[in-house]
């Protein structure tokens, strides 16, 4: 089962999860006692990014960040074909990270759930798009919607992605970078974010691909079945 956050190592009980009823509840042994068997979980940008590692855009890459871009932003990465945990069961966990380098535009540093201001989160998810185009032009409306007019909203978000995906970039260095969760289905951000990216990379050239899921936008729930492998 995918799961958004991940289980404390140190209690079993849920943290870190943007569905927040669940942070601080035993999932998996409540799960375990009602079904009267074991379950595996994970976080669900670990599942997703297991999946396209193993069988999707990802086959045959050395390291894999698959990134959930939808009503929150997560991070998952796979090595040599197995889920890279963590020692915090965080690896990966990008989202609540500072945007980096920030510009006015950026400003105010919007609040997030976590207790921050400024998260990747909070400029990056599905949410974030919409409310940024609240914030400079008074439009209400839904992320779809943002998308769907192509304009100044999405060109900094596609800028900002840029921004946040160089930083994974510089600690990881991965061989391919796949985009899952509802946002993953702008096909441009495919095409724009590689070549925004370089200039905060600190490489001459940039090799990682960025691409999209073979396996749709919720192949999340395919890798928690590769779970069991
Ligand atoms: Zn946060």
């Amino acid at each position: 089962m995918g799961i958004p956050g991940a289980m404390s190592q140190a209690t079993g009980l849920v943290k870190n999860a943007n569905s927040t009823w669940l942070i601080g509840k035993p999932l998996k042994e409540d799960l375990e006692n009602a079904l009267a068997r074991p379950v595996r979980l994970e976080n669900d940008a670990n599942c997703f990014a297991l999946s396209e590692a193993v069988d999707g855009t990802g086959k045959g890459a050395r390291v894999v960040f698959g990134v959930i871009l939808g009503t929150g932003v997560g991070g998952g990465i796979v090595i040599d074909g197995k889920v890279l945990t963590g020692a915090n069961a965080i690896a990966g966990e990008w989202g609540h990270n500072p945007l980096p380098a920030p510009t006015a535009a950026d400003l105010p540093h919007p609040p997030c759930y976590c207790g921050r201001t400024g998260c990747i989160e909070t400029y990056l998810s599905g949410p974030g798009l919409a409310r940024d185009h609240e914030k400079t032009t008074g439009q209400r409306l839904t992320a779809e919607e943002v998308v769907s007019l192509q304009g100044q909203t999405l060109a900094r978000y596609v800028e900002r992605l840029a921004r946040a995906l160089a930083s994974v970039i510089n600690v990881l260095d991965p061989d391919v970078i796949v985009l899952g969760g509802g946002m993953s289905n702008v096909a441009r951000l495919y095409t724009e974010v590689p070549r925004l990216w370089g200039r905060h990379v600190f490489s001459d050239r940039v090799a990682t691909r960025l691409v999209p899921p073979a396996h749709g936008d919720s192949s999340g729930v395919r890798g928690a079945a590769w779970l069991w492998e």
